[in-house]
């Protein structure tokens, strides 16, 4: 069993007026098979979160802690949180040209456990994981996500997620721009890939249609940089009917 805690974390971007506060004091701890949906208002700081964790430099943490298993997350590179066994999907992926799919899977895989997997296996487990989640197999040889349609590169995200096989994984809006098919072909993978692993969730969506497909333990309302309610399922009903005009801070509009 593994353990991320996130406690009291306070980040920052520097924008060109200066400094942004956005993260206010965000905790949650998140164990390996749980499923946390993180909902809130568009600007809350969600994605922030999310980049936060994964290490993006453009979020300059001044204070708080993350811990996976107790190791100082935020000491941690990107690279070296990745093989610590953080996942992060974007909610906008990046395209890597010249980087082939496969190439970029198996360096990723290899980086991640520290040996090449065995060709045959790993060339068998990424063409079964590829049918399940109906991509073309011409997608192997073509350079990660450039070109894809936004359904494509949430694919693209859900096989990483298959084959490396994380200890938590951060979705972020996975549901974004995807038709009902789609949202149920990645959502049935991101559930394949924990069932097979336990991984723990964090799931960040503005809409509750994927809560449909992925069932969360719990479910968080965040505003304004931090976590300002925690619940079971019936939450995000509730958020559903309500919307989040009651989570907004004083003076600000609802979208
Ligand atoms: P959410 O994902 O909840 O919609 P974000 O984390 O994307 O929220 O953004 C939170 C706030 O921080 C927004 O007001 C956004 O404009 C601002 N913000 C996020 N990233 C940057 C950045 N790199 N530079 C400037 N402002 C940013
Ligand atoms: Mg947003
Ligand atoms: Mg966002």
């Amino acid at each position: 069993m593994a353990t991320l805690e996130i406690k009291d974390l306070v980040a920052h971007v520097e924008t060109k007026d200066g400094i942004k506060q956005i993260l206010k004091g965000a905790s949650l701890t998140v164990n390996s098979g749980e499923t946390h949906a993180i909902m809130g208002p568009n600007g809350s700081g969600k994605s922030t979160l999310a980049y936060t964790l994964a290490g993006h430099p453009k979020y300059i943490v001044d204070s708080g802690q993350v811990l996976l298993d107790g190791e100082d997350v935020l000491k941690m590179t990107p690279d070296e949180r990745a093989k610590a066994g953080l996942f992060l999907a974007m909610q906008y992926p990046v395209e890597v040209p010249g980087v082939s799919m496969t190439n970029f899977l198996r360096t990723a895989k290899t980086e991640i456990d520290g040996k090449a997997p065995k060709l045959k296996t790993w060339t068998e487990e990424l063409t079964e994981s590829m049918k399940r989640l109906k991509m073309d197999p011409k997608f192997a040889t073509r350079s990660v996500n450039e070109g894809f349609s936004g359904g494509e590169k949430k694919r693209a995200e859900v096989l990483q997620l298959e084959l490396l096989r994380p200890k938590f994984a951060i979705l972020d809006e996975t549901d974004s721009g995807l038709d009902v098919d789609a949202l149920r072909i990645v959502s049935e993978g991101v559930n394949r890939a924990k069932e097979a692993n336990n991984f723990g969730i964090l799931m960040v969506t503005h809409y509750t249609r994927i809560l449909k497909y992925i069932k969360p333990d719990i479910v968080h309302v965040f505003s304004d940089g931090h976590f300002v309610k925690t619940g079971g399922p019936e939450l995000a009903d509730e958020l559903e009917e309500q919307g989040y005009d009651q989570y907004l801070p004083a003076g600000s509009d609802s979208e």
